[in-house]
């Protein structure tokens, strides 16, 4: 008999949002609280995230797959895989006696202190116009825990628990939480909820003395002395390790292979505006940038929504602008053909397109969700049932849509110490009609001068595209081909990207992204041969392992390697948007471009290229 347990703080690195689903008068969600009002995060919170990643993790360590994984009903059968075997399984049991309990329990973590509550207030800004897309329902109000909050985290086992993979992978599991790539509650992917795991004790007291009893009753659980060992998680990551690096990947995204992790700062060239509708009616101001609270004082962040929407929309544009380049073909072929090859062929829609009928849609590059919504029900049922990815465009399949969750994460980016003087700045609008200053059309804004932001982006399993279509949106945010926060017209928002780190973790040398064999005159040979030689290369230079991981991380040293095996990640990009017609349900039915204004075919005016 005996009391096993761990103790861990928790530290909030992005604000937190765990709602009760209920809205009141100002905000729509509120955060969970115990019966006296304390904020906690439940426990069951906490073992949906923890279990997530065991069951992503445990094929590596040569379990089965978990049957949950592969949807479907699958009655009574009790699936026992390594996961379930700790977890406890899914499906509640008719005989009670088949079916395992969690032999882990995770409590709700109370907080430590009472944090100063922020709101946050979200608009999803229309990219077409510029606009906050309002009526399709974007905006929304949080109430949230701030970054920095330290929440204590306790979980017991039972003491029946002996299963010594079992434990392996419970610890690879916190090891990820340590090592920073957990997120707990809701809108992981726009940045909220992200944390480290911090002073992770394992306590193992023995009750088999009456001595033993009697000090447990007396003095309390464990926890509440300080004799854990804090070397438990790293023992036995290194053990787990070993195993771990024998396996061969399965290639799905529903097992772990792989994670890459940029971080940079993004340094503003002159004054930037995020606005902040909360701050800026309290201070008077029209614009006010949007602020977080660290330890009560008020620092400004760049939202991981605000950023993932610049990336997104920077990335719909390349891969739009590369996919009517060779719809254009040469100059023998027709509008008609232009058009028709571009509507097969476009890899990213607009997200923010809605207009749809039962039958067809109405908008340029319409959005994914709106022709799923054209689909007869039982195709949609389907699709519910079984996922979309395989029929959305590449933009959704990347940064997500309503069908399907995004493996990109982006973080709320703090604003680096001494940069980002706050500036009050005046704009008159001008009435073009007199020349003078309009009445009541004064607009004043609180800017930051030159802030510098520290980025960082994560992607879980990346494939080579994505890398390469990530590594073309970077380069041009750097290049100033497109802008962050308010203000483009009036040249705010010009952001030069500095002291990148890149680093990746991989379970097995195959999981490092590959960039694809050489196939076909198209391709541009050997870039993709350089790629792989580089690849190879960069192998041999491993960094410190963390959890399960083996890490290879960005040198100097290496520059021309990292730069080939970009390169061959950016021809994967090429070769994945050729290679991926839309279905045919999903063919565009209206362009901007390749259209007819006036019986006249605006390519014609407006021609991609002008040839001699
Ligand atoms: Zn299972
Ligand atoms: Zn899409």
């Amino acid at each position: 008999m005996g009391f096993r347990a761990i103790t861990a703080q928790l530290v909030l690195r992005t604000p937190l949002h765990v709602g009760t689903g209920r809205a009141t008068e100002t905000v729509d969600d509120l955060l969970r609280r115990d019966a006296q009002g304390r904020i906690l995060i439940p426990g069951t919170s906490l073992a949906g995230p923890l279990r997530a990643i065991a069951t992503r993790l445990a094929p590596r360590l040569g379990s089965r797959s978990c049957q949950a994984l592969q949807g479907g009903d699958f009655g009574s059968q009790i699936c026992g895989c390594l996961t379930c075997r700790l977890f406890g399984d899914v499906t509640p049991q008719e005989d009670e006696k088949k079916g395992v309990a969690s032999q882990v329990i995770i409590y709700d973590a109370p907080l430590d202190k009472n944090p100063e509550i922020a709101i946050r207030d979200g608009v999803g800004i229309d990219r077409v116009t510029g606009a906050a897309a309002r009526k399709e329902r974007l905006k929304f109000d949080l109430e949230v825990v701030p970054a920095g909050t330290i929440f204590s985290l306790r979980m017991e086992f039972d003491p029946n628990l002996t299963d010594e993979r079992a434990l392996q992978l419970l610890a690879v599991s916190l090891a990820e939480w340590e090592a920073g790539r957990g997120a707990v509650g809701g809108r992981v992917g726009r940045g909220l909820g992200a944390f480290t795991l911090q002073n992770i004790q394992y306590r193992d007291q023995k009750l088999d003395t009456i001595e033993a009893v009697v000090d447990f009753l007396k003095i309390g659980p464990g926890w509440t002395k300080q004799t854990g060992a804090g070397d438990w998680l790293a023992t036995q990551s290194a053990a787990t390790r070993k195993q771990a690096q024998l396996l061969s990947p399965v290639g799905d995204h529903s097992v772990a292979c792989s994670w890459a992790l940029t971080e940079f700062t993004l340094a503003a060239e002159g004054s930037f505006l995020i606005n902040d509708p909360v701050r800026a009616g309290q201070g008077g101001f029209d614009h006010a940038p949007l602020l977080t609270a660290y330890e009560r004082k008020g620092e400004p962040v760049l939202p991981g929504s605000s950023l993932r929407g610049v990336l997104r929309s920077q990335a719909e544009r390349i891969a739009r602008t590369l996919a009517t380049h060779d719809a254009w073909g040469d100059n023998k072929r027709s509008s008609e053909e232009r058009k028709r090859e571009f509507s097969t062929s476009c890899p990213a829609c607009n997200p923010l397109t809605t207009h749809t009928s039962t039958t067809h849609t109405s908008d340029a590059v319409a959005s994914c969700n709106s022709f799923i919504k054209t689909l007869a029900p039982e195709k949609r049922r389907e699709l519910e049932d079984r996922g979309a990815e395989d029929k959305l465009c590449l933009a959704c399949r990347l940064f997500g849509s309503t069908w399907n969750g995004s493996r990109l994460r982006v973080e709320d980016a703090p604003l680096l110490p001494n940069t980002g003087k706050q500036k009050v700045m005046d704009f008159l609008a001008i009435d073009r009609f007199t020349g003078g200053g309009r009445d009541g059309a004064k607009f004043d804004a609180v800017a930051l001068w030159q802030p510098h932001f520290r980025v960082r982006l994560f992607l879980e399993n990346p494939e080579g595209w994505e890398l390469g279509w990530l590594v073309l949106t970077l380069r041009d945010l750097h290049e100033g081909l497109t802008t962050v926060g308010f203000g483009a017209a009036k040249g705010f928002g010009r952001m030069t990207i500095q002291s990148p780190s890149i680093t990746f973790g991989i379970l097995h040398e195959t999981d490092f992204p590959l960039p694809p064999a050489p196939e076909d005159e198209s391709e541009d040979r050997q870039k993709l041969e350089r790629a792989i030689v580089a690849r190879e290369k960069l192998l041999t230079h491993r960094g410190t392992p963390s959890g399960l991981y083996q890490t290879i991380g960005y040198a100097d040293s290496h520059k021309a390697d990292w730069l080939d095996l970009a390169d061959g990640w950016v021809q994967a990009f090429h070769r994945e948007r050729r290679a991926r017609p839309r279905a045919q349900e999903f063919t565009l039915q209206k362009d901007s471009y390749f259209t007819k204004i006036a019986d006249q075919w605006l390519p014609d005016l407006y021609p991609v290229e002008v040839s001699a």
